[in-house]
């Protein structure tokens, strides 16, 4: 056991396929985690406070080792939040706070009641799905679907949707629009089914196991795809495919020092790079296919 440091990071690793939980506990171990948890589709590891940005890289590059020597089958997807030492012991609940995206987004789970009056309250039951808000990851995308407000477009494609919350947002800001949201795991698949139920949108949104490939050859006004570069990168010349002629994709958990490789991908295809916003070490980037 390492010294008891104040802050930990809080490492959530979502399970894809059939991830070995054991496996993932192992990598965790030996990127320097205290302690480690399996929950059903979940694997919560406990790291000293340090560089998050670096450690999600280790994590990141342990992981893709161990798919590269088939000892797993997908990538499982990491999320970080750093926790205070008091709190760590108190329940998990203690994790999930009101997050405000200006005044047009709560997200909340559902036992909090928004700091301020919003737009829209986006209650979201934290489960193994990712998407609770408090990723910036997340966060960066909610807010450009708050800016964008009656400009987004009647359809949309969101891909990898975790809890749902993007295909949410997006349909409680544009209540005459149809979204289709995929995620390759069916437990996310089955958590954004009972969230859309809670914010009372499931007939404008079709949910359905599978990745971008599935999601037919009928090109889409817009599309979110907040996936880490490792799985945008090789699948950038379907995202492009999948996009209408000056339609937008926008691109999120991405690594500011991803930047430049993600710009000089997308320099092969035509489009342009409209925006870039940031928050912590993340980025996420506003793509435009050429009309
Ligand atoms: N859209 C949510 C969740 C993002 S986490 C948010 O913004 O918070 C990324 C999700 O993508 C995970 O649920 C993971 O299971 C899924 N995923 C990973 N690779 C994928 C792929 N190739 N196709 C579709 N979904 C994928």
């Amino acid at each position: 056991m390492q010294k008891p440091a104040k802050k930990w990071l809080m490492a959530s690793i979502h399970l894809v396929g059939k991830n070995d939980p054991d496996l993932i506990s192992h990598a965790c171990f030996e990127a320097g985690a205290a302690g480690c948890e399996e929950r059903e589709a979940l694997v919560i590891a406990w790291f000293p406070e340090q560089n998050a940005a670096a450690l999600q890289q280790h994590l990141n590059e342990y992981l893709q080792r161990l798919y590269s020597a088939a000892l797993i089958d997908a990538v499982p997807h990491i999320s970080l939040t750093v926790v205070e030492e008091q709190d760590w012991h108190s329940g998990w609940r203690r994790f999930f706070k009101p997050i405000l995206v200006s005044d047009v987004f709560c997200v909340r789970p559902p036992w909090e009641k928004s700091p301020k009056q919003v737009a829209h309250e986006i209650v979201i039951e934290p489960k193994q799905a990712f998407g609770t808000g408090n990723h910036a990851t997340t966060w960066l995308l909610l807010s450009r679907i708050a800016e964008l407000g009656d400009d987004l477009p009647l359809r949309a494609l969101d891909v990898g949707t975790g809890s749902g919350i993007l295909a949410i947002a997006h349909a409680l800001r544009r209540p005459e629009s149809r979204i289709t949201a995929c995620d390759i795991d069916p437990v996310a698949i089955e958590n954004a089914r009972e969230n859309l139920e809670i914010n009372r949108v499931e007939k404008q949104v079709s949910l359905f196991v599978g990745s971008l490939q599935a999601c037919g050859e009928s090109p889409f006004p817009l599309i979110y795809a907040n996936l880490q570069s490792h799985i945008i990168l090789p699948d950038l010349e379907k995202f492009m495919q999948l996009a209408s002629n000056g339609g937008l994709i926008l691109f999120s958990g991405i690594l500011a020092e991803e930047e430049d490789k993600m710009r000089r991908a997308l320099g092969d295809f035509p489009c342009e790079l409209c925006e870039i916003i940031r928050r912590d070490e993340w980025i996420a980037m506003t793509v435009r296919k050429n009309a």
